[in-house]
């Protein structure tokens, strides 16, 4: 490691909780701004993930939240001088059984409250949106005008150079030991390559979040769990600004890639892993994956989407998301560690609302608190720890959609 001994902020992690936290601290004045992962920068799993940007949340809170990242992200590039691709192609949400079909009104009543262009369409109309939906099997249909997609191997990426260009220091392939705490307060950081004496840092270590703020007695309950997706080869009529798709009790969502789709879902039973059983060397490219579980997604919706049986795949990839028990982020200081702050549990939504966490986390570290209220977020609220951990986290990685 170059000769970093201090730093007055040290954020664990550059994929895109990381480094839109560093790149905003930057932003915002703060000085000696120091990224440590252990692999790559922006390498993990946010460049694997589907880049979709969803307004229609079951909370207030939440959509508050996301309307604060797309501004984010629509500034993007004039904020940090690096490109991102992104399109405003809207989406639809298809509902199948008739006991949803209330989900889509509440989001639509929500939705209204927040000025989100969002109202229920009819099918023919949902159809004539985006001529890949066939109408056979669907009850009602929601759109939403606001909805964005965006590439999401550029959103960490491009956090990093522009935080680089403002003068944080990067230190890849620099694996964080531990966080050292002395009476509550954070005093260092202990890498691999030697330890960074700083009062301040940011736990945002995607998959490895738990691990690292264990290594220092703290618990962050979240679970690691497999998600994965498809992208197809171009697809005759597909275009950019066909909206995305989602069915919402499949748990089922398409959107245009490339003059192809992007597709992928949320299965009953994902599969858990244990970062440390995965050992030392584990990068998520090694995750293993299951085309299976995909394809029998595609049986699930083939009345309604059946060009996903048919396209074929040019890419399977996925990553380790992490999934808390109650569907919300953990991010915010933790107890009893002074200076100790914590970007994580992204419930498969970490990369789309980065840029609204990330620009918060940077206000209440160089401001002394954030821009908006992030107490229901607060890691406190499982004081009293968490039964059932991995089932409550699977039933909400399934239900992402709001529907039972
Ligand atoms: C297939 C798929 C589709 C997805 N679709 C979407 C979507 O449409 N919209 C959306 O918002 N989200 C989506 N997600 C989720 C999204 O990818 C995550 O929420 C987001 O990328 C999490 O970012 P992160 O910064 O927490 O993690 P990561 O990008 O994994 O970054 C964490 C970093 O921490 C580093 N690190 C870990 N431990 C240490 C250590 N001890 N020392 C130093 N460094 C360390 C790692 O090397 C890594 O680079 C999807 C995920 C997948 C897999």
């Amino acid at each position: 490691m170059a000769a970093v001994h201090r730093a007055d902020v040290v954020v664990i992690g550059s994929g895109g909780l990381g480094a839109s936290t560093a790149f905003h601290l930057v932003a915002r004045g703060a000085r000696d701004v120091v990224v440590v992962d252990k692999h790559e920068l922006a390498s993990q799993t946010s460049p694997r993930a589907a880049g979709l940007m969803s307004h229609a949340r079951t909370s207030d809170f939440m959509i508050e939240l996301v309307q604060l990242a797309t501004a984010n992200l629509k500034r993007f590039a004039a904020e940090t001088g690096e490109p991102l691709d992104w399109a405003q192609s809207g989406s639809l949400k298809v509902v199948r059984r008739e006991e949803d079909v209330e989900v889509i009104d509440g989001d639509v009543l929500r939705g209204q409250r927040h000025g989100l262009d969002i109202e229920r369409v009819s099918l023919d109309e949902a159809h004539r949106l985006n001529p890949l939906l066939q109408t056979e099997g669907i009850t009602a249909v929601m759109r939403v005008g606001d909805d964005v997609y965006f590439d999401p191997a550029q959103v960490a990426i491009g956090y990093v150079r522009g935080a680089e260009a403002r003068g944080a220091t990067m230190l890849p392939h620099t694996t964080v030991r531990r966080v050292n705490i002395e009476d509550e307060r954070v005093v260092g950081v202990e890498t691999d390559q030697g330890t960074i004496r700083t009062r301040v840092v940011v736990d945002a270590a995607g998959a490895w979040t738990r691990q690292v703020a264990a290594a220092s007695g703290i618990t962050i309950p979240l679970v690691p769990t497999r998600h994965q997706l498809f992208v197809t080869e171009p697809i005759e009529g597909v275009h950019a600004e066909l909206p995305i798709v989602r069915i919402a009790d499949a748990a089922v969502y398409v959107r245009p890639c490339e003059g192809g789709l992007l597709w992928g879902g949320y299965e009953e039973a994902p599969r858990m892993f244990d970062m440390d059983a995965l050992g030392g060397r584990f990068s998520i490219p090694d995750t293993p994956l299951d085309a299976d579980v995909l394809w029998r997604m595609a049986d699930d919706v083939r009345l309604q989407l059946p060009v996903l049986r048919e396209a074929a795949v040019r890419e399977h990839r996925g990553g380790l998301p992490t999934m808390t028990a109650d569907g919300d982020h953990i991010v915010g200081p933790a107890p009893h560690a002074e200076g100790f702050f914590i970007a994580g549990g992204c419930n498969v939504a970490g990369l789309s609302v980065s840029p609204a966490i990330g620009d918060a986390l940077a206000a209440w570290i160089v401001e002394g608190e954030p821009p908006l209220d992030l107490g229901r977020l607060s890691v406190t609220r499982f004081a009293s720890g968490v039964d059932e951990l991995e089932r409550k986290a699977a039933w909400q990685y399934r239900h992402f959609y709001g529907v039972a």
